[in-house]
C-alpha cells in the first residue's frame, strides 16, 4: 500500500527511544520529512543518525522538554519557519509516575498532568493554527490501553489517558470541518526498554524473574506475544496517510487483543 507520505512534514515527540523512535523511523521510511525531539541532545542526535542509517532519509533532531510550554511553542514555530507547514503531529512522551491512588502525592499528580496531558494540549495548541491555515493536518496521540481499561498501579496514566481521549475527540469534532483529523493510538504491552524496566521493577518487588513477569503479560494477550514498536509505527503511518482520510475521533488499540471490551 502506498501511503503517499512523501514530503509530508511530521513532528514526532519523545522520539529518542521506544515507540516514538519507531513511529519516526516508520514515517521516515514511508518518505515523510521527520522532526524528532527529546530532552537530551546527544540521545536525539544519535536517534536521528540511526534513522538516517536505517531508512536512508535524514531526520531533524531537536532538543525539547515537553513539560516546558515555551519550549514546545518554540519547537513548533521553528518547524514552521523552516518548512512553512506541519502536516503530521505525533504526540508521545515517557509514561507518567506509577502508583496506587493512596500513594500518589499532589506533586506526582502535577508531574503526570504536565508530562502526559499538558504536553499534548500544548502541542495541539501550537500545531492547530498552522494546520488550520494550510487547510489540513493530522494529529495522533500515543496513549495506552489504560485509556480504555484502567491498569492497577498506574492510576495517573488511567486518568490522564482517558482525559486525552476526551480532548482528541473534541478536537476531531471541532476541527474536522477544517480538514484536520485527530486520533489516539493505545498501545498494549510493547517491547521497549521502558517495558523491560517495568518488568524488572515488578520482578524485584515480587522476588520473581523478569521472564515470569513478561510471560504473565503474554498469557493474557490473545495473539500470544508482546507487541513490537514497529507495529505501533505502522498504525501511526496508516492513520497519518490519506488511506485513513475518513478516520477521525477514534481511539485505536494496537494491543494483540488484550482489551476485551466491545465498545470504546
Ligand atoms: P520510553 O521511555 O522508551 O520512551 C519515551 C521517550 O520519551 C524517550 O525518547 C524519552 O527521552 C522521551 N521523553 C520522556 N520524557 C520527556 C520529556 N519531558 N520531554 C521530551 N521527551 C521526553 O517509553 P515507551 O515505551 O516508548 O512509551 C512511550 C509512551 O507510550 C509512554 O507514554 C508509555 O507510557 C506509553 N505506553 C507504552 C507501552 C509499552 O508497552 N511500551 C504501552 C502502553 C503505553
Amino acid at each position: 500500500m502506498n501511503l503517499a507520505l512523501s514530503d509530508k512534514i511530521a513532528l514526532v515527540t519523545g522520539a529518542s527511544a521506544g515507540l516514538g523512535y519507531a513511529c519516526a523511523r516508520v514515517l521516515a521510511a514511508e518518505g515523510a520529512r521527520v522532526v524528532i525531539c527529546s530532552r537530551d541532545g546527544e540521545r536525539i542526535e544519535a536517534a536521528a543518525g540511526r534513522i538516517a542509517t536505517e531508512t536512508g532519509v535524514s531526520a531533524i533532531p531537536v532538543v525539547c522538554d515537553l513539560t516546558e510550554g515555551e519550549a514546545i511553542g518554540e519547537m513548533v514555530k521553528g518547524i514552521f519557519d523552516q518548512f512553512g507547514r506541519l502536516d503530521i503531529l505525533v504526540s508521545n512522551a515517557g509514561g507518567p509516575p506509577a502508583g496506587d491512588f493512596a500513594n500518589l502525592t499532589p506533586q506526582l499528580w502535577e508531574d503526570a498532568y504536565n508530562l502526559t496531558f499538558q504536553s499534548t494540549l500544548r502541542l495541539c495548541q501550537a500545531a492547530l493554527p498552522i494546520m488550520e491555515k494550510q487547510g489540513g493536518g493530522v494529529i495522533l496521540v500515543i496513549t495506552s490501553i489504560a485509556a480504555k481499561q484502567p491498569i492497577a498501579g498506574l492510576v495517573t496514566s488511567n486518568a490522564m489517558r482517558a482525559g486525552l481521549n476526551g480532548l482528541i475527540k473534541s478536537i476531531a469534532d471541532e476541527y474536522g470541518p477544517r480538514g484536520i483529523r485527530a486520533n489516539t493510538i493505545a498501545p498494549g504491552y510493547t517491547r521497549t526498554e521502558r517495558l523491560d524496566e517495568l518488568a524488572e521493577g515488578i520482578a524485584e518487588r515480587e522476588g520473581i524473574s523478569k521472564d515470569i513477569v513478561l510471560s504473565r503479560w503474554t498469557a493474557d494477550i490473545p495473539l500470544g506475544r508482546l507487541g513490537h514498536p514497529d507495529e505501533i509505527g505502522a498504525a501511526v503511518a496508516f492513520l497519518a496517510s490519506q488511506r485513513a482520510a475518513y478516520i477521525t475521533g477514534q481511539h485505536l488499540a494496537v494491543d494483540g487483543g488484550i482489551i476485551r471490551g466491545t465498545t470504546g
